[in-house]
């Protein structure tokens, strides 16, 4: 069985890490989603705990996804899981630069590979810290994000 795991921080998930998940689900026998603690980036606006139950339910149509959460290595998630695949998308060619070493790394510990799946034209422009700093002041997220998130987002920063 091709398992292969999706990390991200997922603050919040949207649109575009959706339609990743859907494609990858198509590709491998089972995708688990990691919402994990990224150290680049300071202050979350949802906990792990809260990512991980609002992905739970933006995924609920998927069978073979599975979400965790932790504050681990990546490629240590991934041995623990018996996940042959690490997946990340990417959006333009300035995410490459970073994601290209990342994946370089994550082989040289742990021999585990990276598939990269490009984003469909239409999510290029969506990043989570563009919706937070939108929804912050005011704007409408609604169309970006699953159902979901939306509720969420509304009663977080409303
Ligand atoms: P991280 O902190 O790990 O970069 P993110 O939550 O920002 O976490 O992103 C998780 C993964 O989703 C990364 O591989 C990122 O490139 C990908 N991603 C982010 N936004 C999009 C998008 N609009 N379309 C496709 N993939 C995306």
């Amino acid at each position: 069985m091709k398992v292969a795991l999706f990390p991200g921080s997922f603050d919040p998930f949207h649109n575009g890490h959706l339609e990743i998940v859907e494609r990858a689900s198509r590709l491998f026998d089972k995708i688990v989603v990691a919402a994990m603690r990224n150290p680049q980036k300071a202050g979350p606006l949802f906990s792990l705990e809260e990512r991980q139950k609002l992905i739970e339910m933006s995924v609920a149509h998927i069978p073979n996804v599975e979400i965790v959460s932790l504050s681990t290595l990546v490629v240590t998630l991934a041995n623990e899981l018996g996940a042959s695949v690490i997946i990340r998308g990417l959006r333009a060619v300035s995410d490459f630069e970073n994601e290209l070493q990342m994946a370089q790394m994550n082989r040289e510990l742990s021999g585990i590979d990276t598939v990269f799946i490009p984003t469909s034209a239409e999510f290029s422009f969506l990043a989570s810290r563009l919706l937070r700093e939108v929804a912050a002041y005011g704007g409408d997220v609604t169309s970006m994000v699953p159902g979901p998130i939306a509720v969420a987002f509304a009663s977080k920063v409303g």
